[in-house]
């Protein structure tokens, strides 16, 4: 098991108690060990070389407060910073989705294939259904697997809420526009469109997803990323964010032993909250994102 963060910093600055401000000197080893938790926890390299230069301005000259070492005056620092970085300070607001607009209100999804996109339909049409009491339509735009489009057909009938039905000849722009239109006509609150995903970042994709954003033009546009993908987190949200005016980011598998560098990795490329987290397959996995919970995970 590894030690938390508390406990790594008080085996570097030992020798340090009674130090009145914290100082170039006696913080380089800390942020040396915050900087290796970070790693640990799989933020990508970028998000950790910019979080460790933020919390070393925050920290030198910090004033160290009697009943405190060094390393716990640190700590506070980190934790205060990421948990900032992770949307704390953004309020309860920022993992709300945004109704303000003529029904129906569009949710676009948007990530690679196996991210947890289908299953994260099926458990926002629930949360949607149940406890905004909103008539939810679904939709898949996934022509490539017939698989994907029966996988979501599947989840939208456990939660009870209705689906487009469509066939892998029609085009996914299309097909938005046609679940659209039945959802105007059935008086439906919210239309979910799921996407195809490829394994890997492709140009064709991004170009049919941004096809569909720029015709039904969605007020939310979320990516869908799993905690467990460690480094490559930056590089797939940093492609979906040029593509796409994101609008937040649902991290999902939380439920798994993954750290969760790749919420900070996340954040640090798109600077969009992340609205909800995964912490299940089951249907009722899903939860608002806790920012303050999220960092003193990645802390460890
Ligand atoms: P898509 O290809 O992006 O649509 O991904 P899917 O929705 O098909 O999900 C891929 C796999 O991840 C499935 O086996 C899901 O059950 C699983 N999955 C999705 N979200 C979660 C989650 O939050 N926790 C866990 N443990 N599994 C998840």
């Amino acid at each position: 098991m590894l030690d938390n963060l508390t406990q790594r910093l008080a085996k570097v600055v030992k020798t340090m108690r009674g130090e009145a401000r914290l100082t170039e000197a006696n913080t380089a080893d800390m942020l040396r060990e915050v900087r290796l938790a970070l790693l640990e926890a799989d933020v990508a390299l970028p998000a950790v070389r910019e979080f460790i230069a933020n919390v070393k301005q925050k920290a030198l000259g910090e004033e160290v407060i009697a009943s405190l070492t060094p390393g716990q005056a640190l700590v506070g620092v980190v934790q205060r910073e990421l948990a900032s970085l992770m949307g704390a300070d953004l309020g309860p607001e920022a993992s709300q989705l945004n109704f303000a607009t003529q029904p129906p209100a569009i949710i676009l999804m948007a990530g690679l294939q196996g991210a947890g996109k289908t299953t994260t339909v099926g458990k926002l049409a629930k949360y949607l259904r149940e406890q905004k009491k909103k008539k939810v339509l679904t939709v898949s735009a996934d022509v490539y697997r017939p698989a994907a489009i029966g996988q979501l057909q599947t989840v939208t009938a456990q939660v009870g809420a209705d689906f487009f039905p469509t066939t892998p000849t029609d085009k996914p722009v299309e097909i938005a526009l046609a679940a659209l239109d039945y959802a105007k006509r059935h008086y439906h609150d919210v239309l979910i469109i799921d996407t195809a995903g490829r394994l890997g970042i492709d140009e064709a994709m991004m170009l049919e997803i941004s096809a569909i954003h720029a015709a039904v033009k969605p007020i939310e546009t979320l990516f869908v990323v799993d905690a467990m993908l460690g480094q490559d987190a930056i590089n797939t949200a940093k492609a979906f964010n040029d593509a796409l005016p994101l609008t937040g980011i649902v991290l999902t598998k939380l439920d798994g032993d993954a750290r969760g560098g790749a919420a900070l990795s996340v954040r640090h490329i798109t600077g969009k909250p992340i609205k909800f987290a995964g912490v299940a397959e089951k249907l009722d996995g899903l939860e608002a994102f806790d920012p303050t919970r999220m960092a003193n995970r990645i802390l460890g």
